[in-house]
């Protein structure tokens, strides 16, 4: 579960980082833990798929980028101000973006882009938009195999563990200087070490 986040947590603490610098705002670590939580909050619904007969949490009101991004920026307006409303905003477009069928070159993922305006679930494959419905995209979809796939060495896992890698190094370095990108080999020797455990414990 904590490999499946990995993207999501390097992207939400670059992007608290890239806005600070850029509109010259001071970011504490409440700002960084704050952004965390914010790139990968609609996946907390995945606990309600333990209690209702849905195959997919892409399906829930938390998957719903239209309604969703409406609140968020309304919230972070309201509660905050315009900085964290757009800041909240960019970092849950982050998380449906992550999400949708194709990004990245990643299948086995779909969002419904235009939910309550279109039901169909929206993304790309070969350079060129896909539609697909609810069934044909749950056909031969499944959360937990998309979940194993971080388990082991695939397109996949090395795409969003590699890309997070950079992105973890980048902040490092910006905070401790040149020693940061040792992040780098340790992030992977940790990583191969994770994945050698899994592979001889019998899977
Ligand atoms: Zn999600």
């Amino acid at each position: 579960m904590a490999l499946a986040g990995m993207l999501d947590i390097a992207v939400g603490i670059t992007v608290v980082f890239l806005f600070g610098k850029f509109f010259g705002q001071k970011m504490g670590l409440m700002s960084y833990v704050a952004g965390v939580f914010l790139s990968i909050a609609p996946d907390f619904d995945i606990i309600f798929l333990y209690l209702t007969d849905k195959k997919s949490h892409h399906e829930f009101i938390t998957h719903r980028p239209i309604i969703v991004l409406a609140l968020v920026a309304g919230i972070g307006w309201f509660v905050e101000n315009k900085f964290w409303s757009l800041l909240a905003s960019i970092l849950i477009f982050w998380h449906y973006l992550h999400d949708t069928e194709g990004f990245l070159g990643i299948k086995e993922n779909g969002i419904a882009w235009l939910w309550p305006f279109s039901k169909y679930y929206y993304g790309f494959s070969d350079g060129k938009i896909v539609v697909k419905t609810s069934e044909e995209r749950l056909k031969n979809a499944s959360f937990k195999s998309a979940l194993n796939q971080y388990l082991y060495p695939n397109y996949r896992s090395f795409m969003e563990l590699g890309i997070s890698s950079l992105l973890f190094c980048f902040i490092c370095t910006q905070f401790i200087g040149y020693k940061g990108m040792l992040l780098f080999p340790i992030f992977w020797i940790i990583i191969l070490i994770g994945w050698a455990l899994y592979k001889y414990s019998g899977h």
